[in-house]
């Protein structure tokens, strides 16, 4: 970018991004790995079909049966006009801080957290600032809701389940920081549904909470990260401010017609759901068995260590096959949940890597 009149917050930044690397065991972006069957590919490829027919014309512009279909999934009342959709949930977020941030306008959340927050603030001309979480990554709503009352943020962002370190936070906690704020806050669901039975929702807030706002992903427990749709549920009139602020046409005719089909086939496509779940917590006890830390989680990866050199640990994983994240705080790595086999593969060169195969 050397010359370049690029905006001075942009100098020396690079583009984000795990890396993308042809290894037989990806565990790094917290997919689900298991590929739609043939019925639903070859129903995702007619939808595509017919949508080709009027590819000369601009899309639904206001996606509305995708949006209706979307709420149908979520339940809990929600109508179309509550819900918004984009390109992954990323692109929902930067609308919100297009939206409810702004030049002048802070955004906060309690870190350790996704790092891609920050990036949606810095895009969005929006202040960044953090509050951490307890050692255990856990939010102490008395000390955050003294942060928010005398930060007064414009934005709070919270991840529950938290990434990366799988946290979910409970929903008193959530109603404590709502009912502190200022401003907007949004719940970042993408990995509700790995949640532990009985885990509530932030969506059971909304009828009391005008300025809250719950963004969900089809890329995580959905097996259509490919597909790139995000949504969120709030109040008609913070959706309607996000109308506001998005591209016209942001959602092309071929994402609404595949989501859609991805939508009917909703039981299909999370029938793995109970499985990385399960494959989630033998990883964690098999992590606590290494004698390593394991971060307890409610998402489908673990936050796992530490190690005095994790960049090294990560290295050697991948000269095994297996590909993890380096995220996260100093000496902690991250692996997703994954199939069976990539579960015995991990484990086994973890085991080689740290000299403790027995
Ligand atoms: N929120 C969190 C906490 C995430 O971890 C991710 C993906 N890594 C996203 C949002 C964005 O996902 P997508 O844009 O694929 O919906």
């Amino acid at each position: 970018m050397s010359g370049l009149p690029v905006r001075p917050e942009l100098v020396g930044e690079v583009p984000y991004g795990a890396p993308q690397l042809d290894v037989p065991y990806c565990l790094n972006v917290n997919e689900n790995p298991y590929p739609p069957s043939d019925k639903v590919a070859a129903e995702i490829g007619a939808a595509a079909a017919a949508a080709a027919k009027s590819m000369n014309r601009y899309p639904e512009r206001d996606a509305v049966e995708l949006r209706a279909d979307l709420a149908a999934y979520l339940g809990h009342g929600l109508t179309a006009d509550q819900v918004w959709a984009a390109n992954g949930s990323n692109e929902v977020m930067l609308h919100v801080l297009m939206a409810f941030g702004g030049p002048g306008r802070t955004v906060l959340s309690f870190a350790p957290t996704y790092s891609m927050y920050p990036e949606y603030a810095r895009d969005s001309h929006t202040g960044w600032t953090t509050f951490p979480r307890r050692d255990d990554f856990t939010i102490d709503p008395v000390t955050a809701v003294q942060a928010v009352t005398e930060q007064r943020p414009d934005v709070i962002l919270i991840a529950s389940p938290n990434n990366p370190s799988g946290t979910a936070v409970d929903l008193d906690t959530i109603r404590a920081i709502v009912d502190a704020a200022p401003g907007v806050v949004v719940v970042d669901e993408a990995y509700y549904e790995f949640v532990r039975p009985g885990t509530p929702s932030a969506l059971e807030l909304l009828p009391d909470y005008p300025r809250l706002a719950v963004t969900r992903t089809m890329s995580k427990a959905f097996a259509f990260a490919g597909g790139r749709l995000g949504y969120l549920a709030a109040s008609r009139e913070f959706v309607d401010a996000l109308r506001v602020v998005r591209l016209p046409y942001h959602l092309s005719a071929v994402t609404q017609a595949v989501a859609r089909v991805a939508l009917a086939n909703a039981d299909e496509l999370l029938a793995a759901v109970d499985k990385l779940r399960a494959n989630r917590d033998a990883l964690a006890a098999w992590l606590a068995d290494q004698g390593l830390q394991a971060a307890d989680s409610d998402a489908n990866f673990v936050l796992f260590g530490r190690f005095a050199d994790r960049q090294a640990v990560w290295q050697a994983l991948l000269d095994k096959g297996v590909l993890i994240r380096v995220v996260g705080p100093e000496g902690w790595l991250r692996v997703s949940a994954g199939t069976d086999e990539e579960m015995a593969a991990f484990k086994a060169a973890l085991t080689s890597v740290l000299g403790t195969e027995k």
